[in-house]
């Protein structure tokens, strides 16, 4: 039998390596200047003149919401359909959250319906650049400029992404994660960028228990921060960024292209002025379709793909969020299909040629 194909896959190399040991052996474990050095290659992927890097993306959505001075009886707009971190975030720092509708095409909060989601109490928006393809930026811009509200990007899978030619994370305050599965990690890891320098301030401040010069507090704050062997591991990923995403731009394309025609399966689209960085490939299962999405993801494992669900339901389906009073459910119906439909197939840099082909034929021979 042939060897099981992952959903994702970590390959580092011997630069990481290299810098890896020239952190131990510099004795700097915590928070350095090998942080430093990421968050300069960080704000050149995010188009930002500041990157402010953190112990993991659920805190990076967390102190950019907290420098945005969104706390109890703010309510934030986002989508339900995501990794449930963008909404724990919202909660933790005692936000009400309301969830407004996607696009049925390209999975992201659909701009319109997060605009009918608008109340007084209402502060920030916060689109999601889902699987790593860049939610509508013009359209949230101009939103928040229109009803006076701060864009916060949950760019946690987009790392690299571009609407216009214009990197996410640059829009408005930019809230990455470098977890091990991203486009780029360092194991665990955040950043939040913006070419606000006022804010970056703030964000340093907080994620250092609100401390400027030592041991004199300005601010109540946390400990945010990330360590400089975690940096050493991202930094060499940042260099080779272009290279990777390429890869997976291509890797998409050869799966577009063998899995076209099939009826009931819809491949991800790319919408035009928008560069897709395929974080995921994940293609809709629809009523049409020969089999339905779980039993393709079954079929699939026998032939050792491992295909995943992102995510099987919309987060306020989960008990623990459904009557919780800081949930404000809309109408989502598109969220909730999509909950239904979606399967992810691999599509990381790793993958062969061969291992393309192999997942086509084995969606072929379920659906075809
Ligand atoms: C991974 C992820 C996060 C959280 O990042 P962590 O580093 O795991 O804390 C937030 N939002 C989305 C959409 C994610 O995929």
């Amino acid at each position: 039998m042939a060897s099981s194909i992952p959903i994702s896959a970590v390959e580092l190399g011997p630069e990481v390596e290299r810098l890896v040991l020239e952190v131990l052996r510099s004795g700097r474990l915590a928070q350095g200047p090998m942080v430093e050095r990421l968050e300069r290659a960080f704000a050149a992927v995010a188009g930002t003149t500041e990157a402010v890097a953190v112990a993991n993306g659920t805190v990076a959505l967390v102190a950019a919401l907290q420098a945005l001075g969104v706390g109890p009886g703010d309510e934030v707009v986002t989508t339900p359909f995501t990794f449930v971190a963008t909404v724990n975030a919202a909660i933790s720092v005692g936000a009400r959250v309301r969830l407004a509708d996607i696009r049925p095409d390209d999975f992201t909060l659909d701009p319109d319906a997060a605009a009918a989601a608008i109340g007084d109490a209402s502060r920030v928006v916060v689109p999601v650049h889902l699987y790593g393809c860049p939610a509508d930026c013009a359209a949230f811009d101009e939103l928040a400029r229109r009803h006076g509200l701060a864009l916060v990007e949950d760019a946690a899978q987009a790392h690299g992404a571009t609407f216009g030619g214009r990197p996410v994370g640059s829009f408005g305050v930019g809230c990455f994660s470098l977890y091990a599965t991203k486009n780029v990690t360092s194991g665990e890891g955040g950043v939040v960028t913006t070419s606000d320098a006022r804010l970056a301030d703030r964000l340093r401040l907080l994620r250092n228990q609100g401390m400027r010069a030592r041991y004199e507090y300005e601010i109540p704050g946390h400990n945010y921060r990330m360590t400089d062997l975690q940096a050493a591991i991202a930094v060499p990923q940042l260099e080779r960024l272009a290279e990777s995403t390429e890869r997976r731009r291509a890797n998409a394309a050869r799966l577009t292209e063998g899995l076209a025609d099939i009826e009931g399966l819809v491949t991800p689209s790319e919408p035009p002025g928008r560069r897709h960085v395929f974080h995921q490939y994940t293609v809709r299962v629809t009523g049409e379709a020969r089999a339905d999405r779980d039993a393709l993801v079954a079929a699939l494992a026998r032939r050792g793909i491992a295909a995943g669900v992102y995510y099987p339901r919309v987060v306020c389906d989960h008990d623990c969020y459904r009557d919780h009073p800081g949930i404000v459910r809309g109408d989502i119906p598109n969220a909730e299909r999509a909950a239904r439909e979606v399967v992810s197939l691999p599509v990381h840099p790793a993958l062969r040629d061969a291992d393309l082909d192999r997942i086509v034929t084995a969606v072929r021979e379920v659906l075809a």
